[in-house]
C-alpha cells in the first residue's frame, strides 16, 4: 500500500496528462477504437452506388411482392451499363417472362425498329421496367408492387447514370415521376428524375394499336437525340 495514495494518484494523472499533451503535439488525435467495434459499426451508406451485378444479386429470387409466384423469370434489364440513353417500360409480358429479357415480344420488335431508325443499337442503350416480374394476364401493376420494385430501378438508374431516360407509356411515366398527371399532358415535355432528364412518350404496345400516333413518339425521340448530340461530351 503506497504511503500517500492520493499524492501518488495525482502524480500519475499529471504524468499521463504530460504524455497526452506531448502526443497531441505530435499530431495524435485520440485512441483508435478496437477494430472489432469499428467493423460492427460500419454501415453501407444509404446512397452507396452499387453495380448492376450487385443490384441483381441483391434482388436474388425476389419475393418482395405477390408477383413472384406467377413469374417464370425475373426480368432485370438489358443493355449497356454505361448507356447514355435508358428506356423504362411497365412490366414484363409473356415473352419477356419466358426469356428473362425486357421488350422481346411484339412491343420489343417495334422498339427495336425505332432504335434502328434512330441509328442506335440496342446494346448501346439500357432497357428496364418499373416491375421486374410479370403481372398475371398483363394487368396493370398495383401500387404495392410498384413500391416494392421501384427501389431497384432507382439503384439501376444510379448505377447507369444515363443522360436521358425515356419513359414508355402512362404507367412508367407516372411511377417514375411520382405523379398522377395524364400522359397526354406529359408526353413530349422534358421532365426530371433526380438530376436526369426524362422524356415521356407513348408505349410501343399503344403505338401498335394506334399507328397514326407514331409520329408523336418520333418527334419526342428527335428531341432526345438532339439533346444527346448537343451534350456528346457528357
Ligand atoms: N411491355 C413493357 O412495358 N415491358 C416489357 O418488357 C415488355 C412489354
Amino acid at each position: 500500500m503506497p504511503e500517500d495514495p492520493v499524492k501518488e494518484l495525482r502524480e500519475l494523472v499529471d504524468s499521463l496528462s504530460d504524455w497526452l499533451r506531448y502526443q497531441r503535439r505530435l499530431g495524435w488525435r485520440g485512441v483508435p477504437r478496437p477494430v472489432k467495434a469499428q467493423i460492427a459499426d460500419r454501415k453501407e451508406p444509404a446512397d452507396k452506388i452499387l453495380s448492376l451485378e450487385e443490384i441483381r444479386a441483391e434482388m436474388g429470387d425476389c419475393r418482395r411482392c405477390k408477383l413472384y409466384g406467377g413469374r417464370t423469370r425475373l426480368v432485370f434489364g438489358d443493355g449497356a451499363a454505361n448507356a447514355r440513353l435508358m428506356f423504362v417500360g411497365e412490366a414484363p409480358g409473356a415473352e419477356e417472362d419466358k426469356q428473362g429479357v425486357p421488350f422481346v415480344g411484339a412491343s420489343g420488335q417495334l422498339l427495336n425498329k425505332m432504335l434502328t431508325n434512330l441509328g442506335l443499337r440496342r446494346e448501346e442503350v439500357y432497357i428496364a421496367n418499373i416491375l421486374k416480374s410479370r403481372p398475371p394476364g398483363n394487368r396493370d401493376p398495383e401500387a404495392d408492387e410498384i413500391a416494392a420494385c421501384m427501389p431497384f430501378l432507382d439503384k439501376q438508374i444510379k448505377a447507369i447514370r444515363p443522360r436521358v431516360i425515356v419513359t414508355l407509356g402512362r404507367i412508367s411515366t407516372q411511377a417514375l415521376l411520382g405523379t398522377k398527371t395524364p400522359l397526354t399532358r406529359l408526353r413530349g415535355q422534358w421532365q426530371r428524375y433526380r438530376d436526369i432528364r426524362v422524356m415521356p412518350t407513348f408505349h410501343p404496345s399503344y403505338l401498335l394499336r394506334a399507328p397514326q400516333e407514331r409520329h408523336k413518339t418520333w418527334a419526342d425521340m428527335q428531341q432526345v437525340m438532339e439533346y444527346l448530340t448537343d451534350h456528346e461530351e457528357t
